[in-house]
């Protein structure tokens, strides 16, 4: 079994994150896919993240339908800085035969030898990479085994989403129509 494994923030989630997970399934014939939202990223420690349980209601908005995604709430539920070490060892532990797929947009694969327990992470998972307009294609940093994927690249980001909500401006298609009421009626990102 091949399970992909998506960690971010998803604030909010975005046309760039449902395209990257269109193309790790179809590339690499995930059996299934899970969105895990961080409580706290350790590389944005300034930015104060929307409520956990907002961004888990778009992302469930998002992925109305896909009957194969999932969104996994465990790093939330631990809570603080968020590793993905920890997550990836849940699912060595939940699942011993599947083969484990860790999708990055191609903007982390420079930071990718700071993670921690980089090495052991490297052994439990696939890194696969996204391309990301704008970001450059990098060589697989020790010991990290790479997979690229075509994907579709999109330069759509969350901040980008933000500051378009901030200034009043449109937010779909760049978020599925009912992540962007789900915006508005909440009034995030103002
Ligand atoms: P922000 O703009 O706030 O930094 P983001 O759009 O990068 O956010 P995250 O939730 O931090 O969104 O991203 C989760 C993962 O998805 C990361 O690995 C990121 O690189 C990847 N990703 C996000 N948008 C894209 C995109 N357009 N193309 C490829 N990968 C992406």
């Amino acid at each position: 079994m091949k399970l992909g494994l998506f960690g971010g923030s998803f604030d909010p989630v975005h046309l760039g994150h449902l395209l990257v997970a269109q193309a790790a399934v179809e590339e690499l014939g995930l059996d299934r896919l899970f969105f895990i939202p961080a409580a706290q990223s350790p590389f944005k420690p300034d930015r104060e993240p929307t409520p956990a349980a907002l961004r888990v209601q778009m992302l469930r908005l998002a992925l109305a339908g896909q009957t194969a995604w999932d969104v996994d709430e465990q790093e939330l539920t631990r809570g603080g800085v968020s590793y993905t070490i920890d997550t990836v060892c849940d699912y060595a532990r939940r699942f011993p035969d599947a083969a484990l797929f860790y999708l990055i947009g191609a903007d982390h694969v420079g930071k990718l030898p700071q993670w921690r327990e980089a090495a052991e992470l490297a052994r439990r998972a696939t890194f696969v990479v996204i391309p990301r307009p704008g970001e450059p294609e990098i060589a697989a940093p020790e010991p990290f085994r790479l997979q690229v994927l075509r994907g579709f690249p999109l330069g759509v980001s969350a901040s980008q989403v933000r500051a378009r909500a901030r200034a009043g401006l449109p937010l779909a298609p760049l978020v599925p129509v009912a992540v962007a009421e789900a915006i508005r009626n909440n009034r995030l990102y103002l």
